[in-house]
């Protein structure tokens, strides 16, 4: 246990341990993380990280657990779930802590008449979640709105502020993404003056969408990324093989969803878990689902994509925990 911390810094610090991380995540898996605690300010992280450097051991963030597929053997380190949850509103911006939940965001800036985030109503998770993946939907990203994310470095121990471009967003990617030893700690995000009819009509028709396409039960949204069409030498080629895909033809995208259904994917089972009926880039946990199950579903939809249409599917999720 903590060796160089007297136990009752330890205790201060409230670090639990063996704490069972699959009801901290949507897709309701996930094996113990060794240690375990909840930061509400830029200080506990400090402290918790700090710690957890004494000890040598990994730190993995966690925000609303929604986008993460976790190991069933857990975590061998300190998870910390981000927590801070202030809010601060200057004209057409707002200054969210990386613990606020996306979905408050939409509906305060709605309240305000203020439009840019519309489209991602619905979506679970925090303000640092949805920063790190450059969260999306209907061809929407969370970093056009972005103006500043403030950021802590764990291994130079120091709060560092990224303005837009420093954040190097891209589809469902970004700087801190790429590197786990940074942990966002808030956002500024600008939004447009619009008018109110505007922006609750956007919410309504956003909502129906999302209500129509999303599978209920326990999952962390889309599984893969949908592929580009960008660095494929054989577009035409693969369109005229595959004329289902011309659809997708003047799309920057092909939806991963209707690949994995044109391979005879929908409704499969492995163990616990299920490629949804609704939609097949959702693999949904029925109940008792392992991240074996998931993984071995995973699998699949990949082999059979590639082996059909010769496309690579790239998961989204983050995976946790696994050797
Ligand atoms: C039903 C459903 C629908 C969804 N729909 C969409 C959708 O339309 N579009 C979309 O993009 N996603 C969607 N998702 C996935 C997910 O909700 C989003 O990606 C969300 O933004 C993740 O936020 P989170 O707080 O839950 O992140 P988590 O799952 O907690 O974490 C995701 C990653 O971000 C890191 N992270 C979290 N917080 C921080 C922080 N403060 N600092 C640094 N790193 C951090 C974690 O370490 C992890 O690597 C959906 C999920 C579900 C369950």
């Amino acid at each position: 246990m903590a060796a160089l911390w007297p136990l009752h810094l330890f205790m201060t610090l409230n670090i639990q341990k063996n704490i069972l991380l699959a009801p901290y995540t949507t897709f309701k898996i996930g094996g113990p993380a060794k240690y375990f605690c909840e930061a509400k300010s830029i200080g506990e992280i400090r402290e918790f990280c700090n710690w957890a450097k004494e000890q040598k051991i990994p730190v993995l963030v966690l925000g609303g657990g929604s986008n993460v597929l976790i190991s069933d053997k857990g975590f061998d380190g300190l998870v910390i779930k981000i927590h801070n949850s202030n809010l601060k509103f200057e004209e057409n911006k707002i200054i969210a802590d990386a613990g606020v939940n996306l979905s408050k965001i939409v509906l305060e800036s709605v309240n305000r008449n203020l439009s840019g985030l519309e489209w991602a109503i619905g979506i679970p998770g925090t303000i640092g979640g949805a920063v790190n993946g450059n969260a999306g939907a209907f061809g929407r990203a969370t970093s056009e709105a972005v103006e500043e994310v403030k950021a802590f470095d764990i291994l130079e121990h120091s709060v560092k502020n990224f303005k837009k471009e420093d954040c190097k967003f891209g589809y469902r990617k970004s700087i801190f993404k790429r590197n786990p030893d940074l942990i966002i700690l808030s956002a500024t995000f600008r939004f447009k003056k619009g008018s109110s009819g505007d922006i609750q009509k956007a919410i309504k028709d956003f909502t129906r969408q999302r209500i129509e396409s999303n599978p209920s039960g326990f999952s962390a949204g889309c599984f893969f990324v949908n592929p580009g069409w960008e660095g494929l030498r054989n577009k035409e080629e693969l369109i005229r093989e595959f004329p289902e895909l011309k659809q997708f033809a003047d799309r920057p995208k092909i939806s991963a969803g209707f690949l994995i259904e044109s391979v005879g994917l929908k409704g499969k089972k492995i163990g616990g878990a299920m490629i949804a009926q609704e939609h097949a880039n959702f693999i949904v946990n029925m109940g008792k689902a392992a991240s074996k199950d998931v993984l071995a579903l995973a699998d699949l939809c990949r082999k059979k994509v590639k082996k059909k249409y010769g496309l690579e599917l790239e998961v989204e999720k983050r995976l946790l925990g696994f050797d």
